[in-house]
């Protein structure tokens, strides 16, 4: 039998990339429960600089990003590479790397994970441990003869197939319990990443992680879906209340004593979804006290510009049932979209003045035209200073809460990149 090269996974991460981390290092953990050439170990992405390479083996340093951290990434590649130049090969995935693989090879990295990852880091060890090119793995792009080479995957993974968490070192973090979303709005890249047919883990399955994490001590279940009153749903803007209430009563049973959360941040609500039926089962299960719902904007023009499927009077039928329901209500809206002139604007802050009314809070973002989504490259409509004095005294009332001066910085900063490497 062929001696197989030993090979280890280093996955640099930090608080917004924990989840996807914990995902591979599960996929990997199954496979080097039963191999010893397989070796995996998490680090905070800023102690990168501190880590060890052995060079008796195939060394792999992963890295995520989403669009707004991707220029971070490139320099700390930059400056390992400077230091320990051949001591390992460099991977990104997540958002911004499935979306622009080129721009993410053309910045320095070895290969580019594009999609979903337990099936492609599996495929990357066993090409690695067997001596050939971890770019033959599904999914895995690289430069070759100066351009890009590598294919999506076509199959989408099996979620039961794989923990959400890893189950032999204790990596606790949110519990992704579905993929996917069925609504393909313009400015998202959940539906082009993960598809557009919704994949829910079983309820066997979730239960299995959270008695486990309960049995090692976690207390807070923050569960994870896109949309977070969807959990089994089959059908556009229908929730499925009794697969809901199957999967967090199991939840609740396996972890006694311990919090639940679910459609709170990261995971908010869309309005359509926001029946009395469902509010109810989630009041009865979770712990937060308020549920987060997707409103991005005060205007039926806009929504319908960018695709969302529901309309600004769903948004206030949604706070007023969520709040009979028990739950105090966030409304995240959006500014920027490439439709929205300044009367959609005017409507955008006259619903977060009326929600604020009604005792709703409103996150405001800024849109971040992001990589592999219809609106990627396209400018925003950036605001006035007239409109930004409106937002700064919706602010100062307490209405409006959020980042967007930072994200439409983060945005303009972006875009002038992307001009400036074009025009290079
Ligand atoms: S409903 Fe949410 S997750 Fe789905 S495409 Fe729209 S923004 Fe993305």
């Amino acid at each position: 039998m062929r001696m197989k090269h030993g090979v280890r996974f280093t996955f640099a991460f930090d608080r917004a990339s924990r989840t996807a981390t914990a995902a591979l290092i599960a996929s990997l953990e199954a496979v080097a429960g039963d191999d010893p050439s397989c070796t995996v170990r998490a680090v905070l992405f800023e102690r990168l600089d501190e880590i060890d390479f052995d060079t008796a083996l195939v060394e792999f340093v992963c890295m995520s990003a989403m669009t707004s951290g991707f220029p971070g990434r490139a320099e700390a590649l930059a400056a390992l590479k400077a230091r320990r130049a051949g001591a390992f090969r460099s991977v990104i995935g997540w958002p911004h790397a499935t979306g622009d693989p080129r721009g993410a090879l053309e910045a320095g990295f070895d290969y580019c994970c594009a999609g979903e990852g337990e099936e492609t880091i599996r495929e990357m060890f066993e090409l690695a441990a067997s001596g050939r090119d971890a770019a033959g793995a599904g999914g895995v792009f690289t430069m070759r003869d100066g351009g890009v080479a590598g294919e999506r995957r076509r199959r989408a993974v099996d979620l039961d197939e794989f923990d959400a968490l890893p189950g032999r070192t204790r990596f606790p973090t949110y519990i992704e319990i579905g993929r996917g979303c069925m609504w393909g709005c313009a400015y998202c890249q959940t539906p082009r990443i993960f598809g557009r047919s919704e994949r829910f883990r079983s309820p066997a399955r979730i239960e299995e992680t959270v008695s486990r994490y309960a049995r090692w001590g976690m207390t807070d279940f923050r569960l994870l879906l896109p949309n977070a009153l969807a959990y089994g749903s089959v059908r556009p803007g229908a929730p499925e209340p009794s697969a809901l209430e199957e999967m967090l009563g199991r939840v609740r049973s396996s972890c006694r004593g311990g919090r639940v959360f679910l459609g709170s941040f990261p995971s908010e609500v869309r309005p359509d979804y926001v029946t009395p039926e469902a509010v109810a089962v989630l009041r009865e299960y979770v712990s937060n006290e308020s549920i987060v719902i997707g409103g991005q904007s005060g205007s039926d023009r806009v929504l319908a510009s960018v695709a969302r499927g529901h309309t600004v009077d769903d948004v206030r039928r949604a706070v007023d049932v969520a709040k009979a329901g028990g739950f105090r209500v966030s409304v995240d809206l959006m500014l920027g979209f490439p439709a929205e002139g300044p009367a959609d604007r005017e409507a955008t802050f006259d619903l977060a003045e009326e929600l604020g009314g009604r005792g709703a809070r409103v996150n405001m973002h800024f849109l971040m035209p992001l990589p592999g989504t219809p609106l990627a490259g396209v400018r925003p409509a950036f605001l006035s200073g007239d409109e930004r004095r409106r937002l700064d005294g919706l602010a100062q009332r307490g209405i409006v809460r959020g980042h967007w001066r930072r994200q439409e910085e983060t945005a303009r900063r972006w875009l002038d990149r992307e001009e400036r490497s074009r025009d290079a």
